[in-house]
């Protein structure tokens, strides 16, 4: 232990306990700590220890919440201005890699990037940060001062309306945190979106499945393309400018329909059939009046927002995803995918087995597909990975 750790207060861990953390994970959880020595309030950052004394790592506290100490990523101490430079400026380095001279990419995915709980979304000029964590949320002002310090950066927003915030005591807020927050054009690479830092859905855009939506270009370039769950328009504009004959996009949402005829504008596009409907009916709709389509897009909010609604959220995307299957024309293409955290790759293979199975289709699956790669995976927490995508080919 060094010097700017060993003056922190101490987690000692009960016997046997240090061995996930041994292994990478990144979070102690309250049930697994044997003492407290110093004084450790919400928020400060402490050292962790196994049993018989090892160093575990530095990381930030929380006694009321069931994550009580999320480890931090670099050198971990102390938490000033310099390690958010580093955290972020490491960050920057990896998503400028992946896209060259782009201003629209997740910057930080939480503990992946070593900022655990935190979670920032660049829109162009604009930071759209979503904080989880009491510890970060304490520091807030450190990681909004060397966000603003990036070049070409004008403001940051706070997005903390989702629900993990209550779990650790954090109230619900959104606005304006520096800068100003101007609607932004952004850009995926190929197409652009209007895109509001302090409306829409989530963070306002959905990033991580930019890969996914250039992934499936070439097999949306003809024919019927049906785009469900559409919001603002990722697959179904993409489909469009890819070459498809006739898009029909299917989100609930007036305001996303509303969002997809302005960036169909903004891309010089020709005419998508946007459906308010829920999804559900519609599909039944489609399948008794005998449409078929070449591809279909199925790419729905989380069904399972908790462990306790994994077997019931299984059955509705088995309804779904069989209903999407039916639908499609002898070797059609189908993308499905789930977002739900607690639906586990092996889950979703098994979706996608008893989806086949009950629409009595046959099927080869192309590619398994995740999040872009600007949402990277911790190998030792799949909760990290939560998006689960599968690139399906109908027999004849
Ligand atoms: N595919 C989109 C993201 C989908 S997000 C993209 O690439 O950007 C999930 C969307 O599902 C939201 O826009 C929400 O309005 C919509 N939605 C949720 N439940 C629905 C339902 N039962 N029927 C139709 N749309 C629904």
């Amino acid at each position: 232990m060094d010097a700017s750790t060993s003056s922190l207060p101490t987690i000692t861990l009960k016997p046997r306990e240090d061995r996930r953390l041994r292994h990478g994970h990144l979070w102690v959880f309250s049930n697994e700590i044997a003492k407290v020595d110093g004084d450790a309030p919400a928020g400060a950052l402490v050292s962790v220890t196994a049993a018989h004394g090892a160093p575990l790592g530095v990381g930030i506290y929380n006694p009321h919440s069931l994550i009580a100490v999320r480890i931090t990523g670099g050198v971990g101490a102390p938490l000033d201005a310099d390690w958010f430079r580093s955290m972020i400026g490491r960050a920057l380095r990896l998503r400028s890699q992946l896209f060259p001279g782009g201003r629209t990419y997740r910057l930080l995915h939480s503990e992946s990037d070593g900022v655990p709980g935190v979670i920032v979304d660049r829109f162009d000029e604009v930071m759209v940060v979503q904080t989880a964590a009491y510890g970060m949320e304490e520091r807030r002002a450190l990681l909004y001062d060397a966000l603003m310090e990036i070049d070409g950066v004008r403001g940051v927003v706070e997005r903390n309306d989702h629900s993990l915030r209550s779990l650790e005591g954090l109230p619900s807020h959104v606005g304006v945190a520096r800068g100003t927050a101007d609607p932004q054009i952004i850009d995926d690479g190929v197409l652009r979106y209007h895109l509001d830092p302090l409306g829409g859905q989530k963070t306002g855009f959905y990033l991580d499945q930019r890969a996914n939506r250039i992934a499936m270009r070439p097999l949306m370039a003809r024919g019927r393309v049906l785009d469900l769950f559409s919001n603002n328009g990722g697959f179904a504009l993409h489909a469009l400018h890819a070459g498809a004959s006739e898009v029909i996009a299917v989100d609930s949402s007036a305001v996303a329909a509303v969002e997809i005829e302005r960036n169909r504008e903004l891309n010089g596009l020709g005419p998508i059939d946007v459906r308010v409907a829920d999804v559900f009916s519609e599909l039944h709709d489609l399948r008794l009046r005998g449409e078929k389509f070449d591809c279909v897009i199925a790419d729905p909010p989380p069904f399972a927002r908790s462990k306790k609604n994994v077997a019931a959220a299984r059955k509705k995307y088995v309804e779904l995803f069989s209903g999407s299957l039916r639908l499609l024309a002898p070797e059609g293409t189908a993308f499905l995918a789930t977002c739900s955290h607690h639906v586990t790759r092996d889950t979703f293979l098994e979706i996608i087995r008893e989806s086949l199975f009950r629409s009595g289709r046959s099927g080869i699956i192309l590619e398994e597909r995740g999040a872009s790669p600007d949402h990277p995976i911790h190998p030792v927490m799949p909760e990290t990975g939560y998006l689960h995508g599968a690139i399906l080919r109908a027999g004849s």
